[in-house]
């Protein structure tokens, strides 16, 4: 019920100055955010990679500024090389969004998009990792999937990400199952229409375990991003069932969220990857993260009420 109205907030410049504003916020954003620098965040980094892989977000999105597209190719090369130089790029990688490196920028946004990915992968190679390509809403997706299929003629590990939730993710994980191919598979967190989406939470998981079987009988890597046990669980079993080992696919969580089980998983061998998002953007994710589950906005409500 909460959802929706959540997800629009997370769009709206108002509600924004409103949720910054309010000091108890911070707690809260700690909680999901591993700092408002690359300083803060990597020290978290180099304790979660004793047993997990982390991918590393700065935070932003939706920019229309080419200045602040470059910003952000500059935080991403900054903070690659910082990885390869602390000895942390075997175990992390960057997840980058292609509206915060220009995709909305009026003119030749798409190619902008394109040549800044482009530099930020150069500079992940560099480094010895690997990057993947979010997933936005469902206006953005032919266009990601295009910049992808583009990066991986010079860079065949770019990892990308589908959306379970939308009708047309069967067919683009058919696509993305062959040999190289890393797909990180997720029910999305977009305010979807009808027209695209299935909107109901037992639909979405049918066609969350329709995609896994997809991408696990397939020869690409999966990446298991949910937080869900029965996905988890289901997707162990079929990855034994395509005769998977446990390096041939992984589990991915958020940073901040059912961290006992990361751990868990982790000690039992699996491959499990943290998503940690840092940086001062945080106004976006943060209201997504409230979104996926009411108990996060009770927390939050309740926090304003009795501050
Ligand atoms: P749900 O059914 O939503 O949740 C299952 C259980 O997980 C809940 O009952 C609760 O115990 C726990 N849980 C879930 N969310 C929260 C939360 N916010 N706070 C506390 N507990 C929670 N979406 C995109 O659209 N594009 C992306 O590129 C993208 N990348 C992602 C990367 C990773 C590594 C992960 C884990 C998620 C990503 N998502 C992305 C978000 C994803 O689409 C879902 O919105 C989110 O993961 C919640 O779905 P779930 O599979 O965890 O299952």
């Amino acid at each position: 019920m909460l959802r929706t109205p959540l997800l629009a907030a997370a769009r709206s410049t108002a509600c924004r100055r409103l949720v910054e504003r309010t000091p108890v916020t911070r707690g809260l954003v700690d909680r999901f955010v591993a700092g408002s620098t690359q300083e803060q965040a990597l020290p978290k980094v180099a304790e979660l990679t004793r047993d997990r892989y982390v991918t590393l977000d700065h935070l932003g999105e939706d920019t229309t500024d080419a200045a602040q597209a470059q910003a952000t190719v500059d935080a991403y090369t900054r903070l690659l090389a910082a990885l390869a130089e602390q000895g942390l790029a075997g175990r992390a990688e960057v997840s980058v969004k292609l509206s915060a490196v220009g995709q909305f920028l009026p003119a030749d946004g798409e190619k902008i998009a394109l040549d800044n990915a482009r530099d930020i992968c150069r500079a992940a190679e560099a480094a010895g990792t690997t990057m993947t390509l979010d997933m936005e809403d469902h206006t953005t997706v032919d266009s990601t999937l295009s910049i992808l299929r583009d990066l991986r003629v010079d860079f065949p590990w770019v990892g990308a990400v589908l959306q379970a939730y939308l009708h047309r993710t069967e067919a683009d994980c058919r696509d993305l199952s062959g040999a190289g191919s890393r797909v990180r598979i997720c029910k999305g967190a977009y305010d979807e229409p009808a027209s695209v989406a299935y909107k109901d939470k037992a639909e979405v998981d049918k066609a969350y375990v329709r995609c896994l079987k997809i991408l696990m009988a397939g020869e690409g890597y999966p990446m298991v991003a949910s937080h869900d046990p029965r996905m988890v669980a289901i997707a162990q079993r079929l990855a034994a069932t395509a005769g998977r080992s446990d390096d041939d696919y992984e589990h991915q969580m958020l940073y901040g969220i059912r961290d006992n089980e990361q751990v868990r998983l982790a000690a039992e061998g699996k491959r499990m990857r943290v998503y940690v998002p840092y940086g001062d953007e945080w106004y976006g994710y943060f209201m997504r993260r409230l979104a996926e589950r009411p108990a996060n906005m009770m927390f939050f409500a309740r926090s304003l009420i009795t501050r």
